[in-house]
């Protein structure tokens, strides 16, 4: 999508911290980050959240999923981590292209929000 600004992240239009990068997949540090290490994994192909996942190319999930082991593993997240996808305005998302937040590097809350 032309205007969306992660679809811009990933064809290095606007500028991103990589730090991972598939066929599938693009992961980039957040610009205001809500833990030490604080990644935003998207897919490359535009869909707008994850209840649309099931509109993306075959491989893009699994490619996702196992792109946040990696990324864990690179940034040495062994004590743990936390993935998050906001979903639609309830869930407070701000860019509406799918990404899951990878937080870690701190004793995350006992609950979810
Ligand atoms: P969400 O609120 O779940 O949609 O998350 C969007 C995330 O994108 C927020 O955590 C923002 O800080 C992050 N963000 C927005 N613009 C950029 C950017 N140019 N580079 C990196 N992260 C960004």
């Amino acid at each position: 999508m032309s205007d969306c600004l992660f679809c811009k992240i990933v064809a290095g239009e606007i500028p991103s911290s990589k730090v991972y990068e598939d066929e599938y997949c693009y992961a980039f540090r957040d610009i205001a980050p809500q833990a030490p290490t604080h990644i935003l994994v998207v897919p490359k192909a535009h869909v707008s959240d994850i209840a649309h996942a099931g509109d993306l190319p075959a491989g893009t999930v699994e490619a996702i999923l196992s792109a946040i082991g990696k990324i864990a593993a690179q940034e040495k997240l062994e004590n743990g981590f936390r993935v998050v996808s906001n979903c639609g305005p309830d869930a407070c998302q701000s860019v509406p292209h799918l990404h899951f937040h990878i937080l870690g590097g701190r004793k995350m809350g006992d609950r979810m929000a």
